[in-house]
């Protein structure tokens, strides 16, 4: 099972990928961390990607689609992989069609969790108050301005991505306001009807 969790950030993709994880047995793929992991061994790619990732910008499609290239490879994705992060822009999406195909590969499923914009906000500003409440540390991006940046740089940047999956006829929408395991349950669905497709 080869899948995309599209949503902004705090629509529950780290959660819902946690939970794909341990159902399913495959891999959860963050370019994100994949990065760090290179910076932190010194690698070439992470001697490159350095600044620009401290910087807060994007690395370039040439890397992080050589590194998703050459993880995918790897015997744990033999059964699939949840990948979280990438693509983040649509000449990414592009580019993995490209990848994939030139393995033999496609995707099964790309799952956007559609979510109220303003709940969201509400639900992390409630979240803060509860921790300053409580006399808990706030993380550093846990605030609403810090927030209302990543939501616009997902809008600009990834959000095409929607459209984009729309187009290959791959993308499912699914309510992510829902509780959790409501969520839960219509990704198994989605997934479910993608493995009857597939046999
Ligand atoms: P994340 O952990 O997903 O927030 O990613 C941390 C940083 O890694 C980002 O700010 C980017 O600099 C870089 N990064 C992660 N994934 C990508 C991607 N798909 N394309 C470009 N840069 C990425």
């Amino acid at each position: 099972m080869r899948l995309i969790l599209l949503g902004p950030p705090g629509a529950g993709k780290g959660t819902q990928a946690q939970r794909l994880v341990e159902k399913h047995g495959i891999p959860q793929l963050s370019t994100g961390d994949m990065l760090r992991a290179a910076v932190k061994a010194g690698t070439e790619v992470g001697k490159r990607a350095k600044a620009v990732m401290d910087a807060g910008q994007l690395v370039s499609d040439e890397i992080v689609n050589q590194i998703v290239s050459e993880r995918v490879d790897e015997p744990d994705c033999r059964k699939g992989f949840i990948l979280d992060g990438y693509p983040r822009t649509v000449p990414q999406a592009e580019a993995l069609t490209r990848i994939l195909a030139g393995k033999g590969q496609g995707l099964d499923a790309v799952i956007e969790l559609k979510v109220d914009e303003s709940a969201l906000l509400k639900r992390i500003e409630n979240r803060v108050a509860e921790t300053v409440a409580a006399g808990g540390q706030v993380r550093a991006d846990d605030n609403p301005e810090s927030f209302k940046k990543r939501l616009d740089e997902y809008r600009e940047k990834t959000a095409p991505l929607s459209a984009y999956y729309a187009g290959t006829g791959e993308l499912k929408t699914i309510d992510g306001m829902a509780d959790m395991d409501t969520v839960t349950a219509e990704i198994e669905n989605i997934l479910g009807e993608a493995a009857a497709r597939a046999s």
